[in-house]
């Protein structure tokens, strides 16, 4: 449920109407838009619903509007302008400007991190991406470098004028992980750990979620759910490739995705054309269509000898390509509006 306050509420009628939910035995969460302000209810609200529909009536109170879908505080009604969220550095996602991310699948060695981080920054990405700690399908594959792997990054990152997103696995690397960066990326095979999601949710790191490879998107949505219950509302959604019949690509790229989540939730959402194919010359296409269906954001495996690299390198692609490929989205980003920053 959403109460949707009125224009001209005071601080005291939206104080009232938060005390009367918790009264109700649930929790309120309070988004303060340019306009309104909108209250979020979440919990057992069914068995108060007669209660909490009465509020209704309190002063200050709009309406109040039944969410039937099974995620509230992700939903659209939440925050209808949309949500932008700050990254760090003056950089943030959700507003005219689409953001880039883009680096090695895996920090490798301060050679490799350094260099990529030069190439992608002045072909105008904002954020370095890089694993350290990697969820790789066999345990003898590599699995990153760990803590020195984010220190690498870190340096790097900051050589540039970058920010820097990583994945994190597990709710004990939460700690460590927070001083080196500026987004916690959870991936695919950890969309639906429970456990790291609520962890996440007790900070205010932005979080970019990737959709799970067999996840729909209510799903999607769900796991962004159980971050911002906890109090995180700095979500990213990350549409990344799911499994499917066809064994041509990597996985399917499901393009559709995003307008269809940009319209069910409020929060920004990014395309990864990397793992959505697997395939360094089919990024390039998808990385586009992403663009001119409205994504907020990309994130883009970039790697300077994607021969040698330690993990993904076949869906890599050349500095120089990446360059190429950010000048063509530059194109068509005022086709729908948007923009994507020169270096
Ligand atoms: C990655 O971004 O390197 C990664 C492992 O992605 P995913 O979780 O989408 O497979
Ligand atoms: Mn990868």
């Amino acid at each position: 449920m959403i109460v949707n306050m009125a224009t001209n509420a005071t601080e005291e009628q939206i104080d009232h109407v938060v005390v009367r939910i918790k009264e109700c035995g649930c929790q309120a969460h309070l988004s303060r838009g340019e306009e309104r302000t909108v209250i979020g209810v979440v919990g057992r609200s069914e068995q108060h619903q007669s209660e909490l529909e009465a509020l209704l009536a309190a002063p200050g109170v709009d309406e109040i509007i039944r969410i039937t879908h099974p995620f509230k505080l992700a939903s659209r009604n939440f925050r209808p302008e949309g949500s932008i969220v700050e990254l760090g550095k003056g950089v943030s996602i959700g507003g005219a400007e689409v953001i880039v991310a883009a680096g090695p699948c895996a920090v490798e060695s301060a050679e490799q991190i350094g260099e990529i981080a030069g190439r992608v920054a002045r072909a105008g990405a904002k954020l370095l991406r890089g694993g350290a700690f990697k969820p790789r399908s066999s345990p003898y594959s590599f699995q990153g470098l760990g803590e020195q792997g984010l220190k690498l990054l870190r340096e790097a990152a900051d050589k540039n004028g970058l920010l820097v997103v990583s994945e994190v696995m597990d709710p004990s690397q939460i700690e460590m992980m927070l001083s080196y960066v500026d987004v916690m990326q959870v991936g695919a095979r950890n969309m639906q750990n429970y456990h790291l999601l609520r962890a996440l949710g007790e900070s205010s790191k932005p979080v970019l979620l990737k959709r799970g490879m067999s996840a729909t998107i209510e799903e999607l949505l769900l796991s962004a759910e159980y971050i911002m219950s906890g109090g995180n509302y700095n979500v990213m959604l990350c549409e990344r490739g799911i499994r499917t019949f066809d064994t041509y690509m990597r996985n399917t790229m499901d393009i559709a995705a995003i307008p269809v989540i940009k319209h069910l939730s409020h929060l920004p959402v990014v395309a990864d054309p990397s793992h959505g194919t697997g395939r360094r010359d089919k990024v390039p296409p998808m990385a586009r269509a992403a663009v001119a269906a409205g994504a907020d954001g990309l994130l883009i495996e970039v790697h300077q000898d994607p021969e040698h690299a330690l993990s993904d390198g076949a869906q890599s692609m050349y500095p120089e390509h990446f360059a190429q490929l950010m000048d063509e989205m530059r194109v068509i980003a005022p086709a729908v509006e948007r923009r994507i920053a020169r270096p």
